[in-house]
């Protein structure tokens, strides 16, 4: 190889959960996606289709919607973190109660195959394999990731999921 050569950063596959019950949750999800595909050193791969999802464990709330992002990236977790949070300052969320409508919720699901737990950051993210709303996004644009703490796919992880009281209906596209 050349000296001359730039040597190549090394990036990381990671991906983003979007959540958004509050105001107008479509432009929010797409104002989200917009704004990190601005961030230097953020390179979007893949977005799955918007899907409209009841509020988990939070009664009386208007629905979500919900999409995962796969990007390539060269920041740090937490400066990926860091950077989600800006952009949900930006957008107008309100640092609220745990289980409160927000305008935009971005959560790192996956980082590589990274497992950490911090006070402020757990990757994978705690209760993504728990959820619906996660993982049918996952499933369609990557379902055969592995999550790195059960090292199972994410098509074997939903196959065995029970999510029959987590109603998750794809938005239809003409919508959006
Ligand atoms: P929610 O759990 O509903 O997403 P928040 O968005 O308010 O709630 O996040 C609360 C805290 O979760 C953040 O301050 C952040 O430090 C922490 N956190 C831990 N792991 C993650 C992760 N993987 N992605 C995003 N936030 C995380
Ligand atoms: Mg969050």
């Amino acid at each position: 190889m050349s000296a001359l050569k730039t040597p190549v950063e090394k990036t990381f596959r990671a991906y983003i959960g979007l959540g958004s019950n509050l105001g107008k949750r479509l432009g929010n999800i797409r104002s989200a996606i917009a704004a990190l595909e601005q961030v230097p050193g953020i390179a979007i791969i893949k977005v799955s289709s918007i899907y409209e999802t009841e509020p988990v464990g939070v009664p009386n709330q208007q629905k979500f919607l919900n999409s995962v992002a796969e990007i390539e990236t060269r920041l740090s977790p937490a400066e990926l973190l860091t950077t989600l949070q800006r952009i949900e300052k930006h957008m107008g969320r309100q640092r609220q109660q745990k289980g409160e409508p927000r305008i935009i919720d971005l959560d790192i699901l996956y980082y590589g195959q990274l497992v950490i737990s911090t006070e402020e950051l757990s990757i994978p993210h705690a209760e993504a394999v728990k959820r619906a709303f996660v993982m049918i996004p996952l499933l369609e644009i990557s379902p055969n990731h592995i999550d790195p703490s059960s090292r199972k796919k994410i098509k074997e992880i939903l196959s065995r999921l029970d999510i029959s009281n987590q109603a998750v209906r794809k938005l239809d596209k003409s919508r959006y």
